[in-house]
């Protein structure tokens, strides 16, 4: 008798796929594709292009920088389970350079342009947020600051987003990818005619992310190694005097809004502080573009 029960029982378990490696590695309930992503930038060009016909994910906690952050293994398993892996590439992401992710899926977004890659050589090593000690040694990788290469990127997303094959759907990818061009375009038109009245005003950014945004808007920067919530000590402000005398900045380029102690401290020393926040996480508030525009609107105040 109990055999009689129990013998259906193991055949229909022998019968069964395996069961996921995780839950989280288990296919979507909505059964639209998963698409994960490296960096908020790419998750607003997927999400704006993709629409309502994938799922756009983007793991990475609000206080870490996505380019040091290092996924647990939950979060790498449902990355290699994805449909669809956006990278930013540039050696964003240092978490891969130790993970296998499956080739097929993944894409990434800045290859159009790699050539053009800016090297840094030498950088120091300091920390920012929970990631520990790192350097901006090696390529420079906040890519999307110059918005044509962020128009190239978009279009990468938009060719792989079609290339899921999700019916119905790539005539409005098309036109969702046009409409972001066309405010990235305008953007980087704004940029290109305030870098123009900048001129050759030396400029010091609290941070050395401003690469590419530097190179196409024609920009005379140099960075230090601050963050915006540190107030700088006192030798912080000996090696920004040191760097002053010979790149008299009036104007401090800060990724966040610095702290007020800070502000008085540049001030003392006849600079003027202005937020062009990179966005590479998500925003408190709003969204890429609208962060970009308040960045260019600062920008424009600035140097009216
Ligand atoms: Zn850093």
């Amino acid at each position: 008798m109990k055999y009689a029960l129990l013998l259906p029982f193991l055949l229909l378990s022998a019968c069964k796929p395996s069961a996921p490696e995780s839950p989280a590695a288990a296919p979507a309930k909505s059964g639209k594709p998963q698409v994960y992503v490296a960096n908020y930038p790419l998750f607003y060009f997927a999400s704006r292009i993709g629409g309502e016909a994938v799922e756009v994910h983007f793991p990475a906690p609000a206080d870490e920088d996505p380019a040091f952050w290092q996924p647990d293994d939950a979060t790498i398993a449902r990355y290699q389970a994805a449909d669809l892996i956006l990278m930013n590439g540039a050696s964003y992401s240092k978490w891969v350079e130790n993970t296998t992710l499956p080739d097929a899926k993944v894409v990434n977004t800045s290859s159009a342009y790699s050539k053009q890659f800016i090297e840094i050589q030498d950088a120091s090593t300091h920390s920012h947020g929970p990631g520990g000690e790192h350097s901006h040694s090696g390529t420079a990788f906040t890519t999307w600051l110059d918005l044509q290469q962020a128009i190239l990127q978009a279009q990468e997303v938009s060719n792989s987003l079609q290339a899921l094959g999700v019916p119905g759907s790539a005539e409005a990818m098309k036109k969702n990818f046009e409409s972001l061009k066309t405010d990235l375009e305008a953007l980087d038109k704004r940029l290109l005619i305030v870098g123009q009245r900048i001129g050759k005003t030396p400029l010091v950014a609290s941070h050395p992310v401003y690469h590419y945004w530097a190179r196409r808007y024609a920009l005379d920067l140099q960075s230090v190694l601050w963050e915006p919530e540190t107030v700088p000590d006192d030798k912080a402000l000996e090696e920004l005097k040191s760097l002053l005398a010979k790149h008299p900045a009036p104007w401090m380029i800060w990724e966040g809004e610095p702290a007020q102690e800070s502000v008085a401290k540049l001030a003392a020393l006849g600079l003027k502080s202005l937020v062009f926040d990179p966005c590479g996480n998500r925003p408190e508030a709003g969204d890429f573009l609208s962060v970009m525009k308040t960045n260019v609107d600062a920008l424009e105040k600035a140097f009216p």
